[in-house]
């Protein structure tokens, strides 16, 4: 029997589950289909290696997000109701030389600084002006990142009417390297600065903004590491499977459909889902 919902998403990484919950707690029936035997795309945990060795597949640290409503004000109650946990180790990151040195990036900036200060009193000083000039801009950046944005255009007229709005523009079009070298002098210290943030060529134009943002909001925000992943909602009533065919492939295959529950009791939650073993034909 065939059963037809508001909406349809293709994915279960997690930015099609939340989008999913989002669109449930706001009443709206949702199926995501999934291609893999499991849900969650890049954020999934797996034994990759040897058997009982578990690794994040592309998810050491939910960063960024930390400072987005949904962990902030827990929107969809993935802390309070489903479990989800992070940890913010004092430590955020290290680098190790190949002359045995080492330096540490704490959440606490004032530790950081005194990392740096081992190598370079004058990149300590300037790491420390840097996170506050970054700080007096974060909440703004932070509603900007969440937000829907303006057009390109509009952005760039607005952005353009201010210093602080113009020193960003800049900051968007330069190499993340081109601006650590505006602002320090010691190579450890601009080694370490660009290694631990974005996964980009930091010698590429426009990497520039990564660097800017990210060990600033980190010492806001802390690293976030996850410690468990949610559970599916006990109370939710798992619609009645349906027959996939998802993708377009021969043979017997497994397919996780995630279902929203119709019951209002659930809008808030993410959605339950089911497994369904289909017989596909080809086309
Ligand atoms: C090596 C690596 C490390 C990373 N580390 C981090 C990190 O530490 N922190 C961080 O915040 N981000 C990290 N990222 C980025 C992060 O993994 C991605 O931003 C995130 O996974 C994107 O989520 P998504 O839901 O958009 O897509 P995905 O996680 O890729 O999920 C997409 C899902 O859609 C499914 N799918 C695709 N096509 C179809 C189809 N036709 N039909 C049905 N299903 C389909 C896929 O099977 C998958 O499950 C890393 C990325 C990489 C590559």
């Amino acid at each position: 029997m065939s059963k037809t919902y508001d909406i349809v998403i293709a994915g279960g990484g997690h930015n099609g589950l939340v989008a999913a919950c989002y669109l449930a707690k706001a009443g709206q029936s949702v199926c995501v289909v999934e291609k893999n035997d499991k849900v969650g795309g890049g954020v999934m945990t797996r034994e990759l290696t040897v058997p009982g060795f578990k690794h994040d597949v592309c998810s050491v640290a939910h960063t960024l997000l930390q400072a987005n409503p949904l962990l902030r004000n827990d929107e969809l109650e993935l802390k309070a109701k489903f479990g989800l946990k992070y940890i913010n180790p004092d430590k955020m990151t290290a680098i190790f030389y190949d002359d045995g040195s080492t330096l540490e990036f704490y959440t606490d900036l004032e530790r950081t600084c005194q990392a740096i200060a081992k190598f370079s009193e004058r990149d300590a000083e300037a790491y420390r002006r840097f996170n506050h000039q970054v700080f007096q801009n974060l909440d703004m950046l932070v509603m900007g990142m969440f937000n829907t944005p303006p057009s390109a255009s509009h952005q760039a007229l607005i952005m353009e009417q201010s210093q602080v709005g113009q020193e960003l523009m800049r900051t968007q079009a330069m190499s993340a390297w081109d601006y650590i070298s505006e602002w320090f002098e010691n190579d450890k210290v601009k080694i370490a600065r660009y290694a631990s943030e974005a996964m980009m060529n930091p010698f590429d134009n426009g990497t520039g903004f990564g660097f800017y943002i990210i060990l600033p909001l980190m010492h806001r925000y802390g690293v976030g590491i996850a410690r468990r992943k949610a559970s599916a909602c006990s109370t939710c009533t798992p619609s009645a499977p349906t027959t996939s065919r998802a993708a377009p492939s021969a043979g017997t295959r497994s397919a996780k459909r995630w279902h929203t529950p119709s019951s209002t009791t659930c809008a808030s939650s993410p959605p339950t889902w089911t497994t369904t073993t289909s017989s596909a034909s080809p086309g």
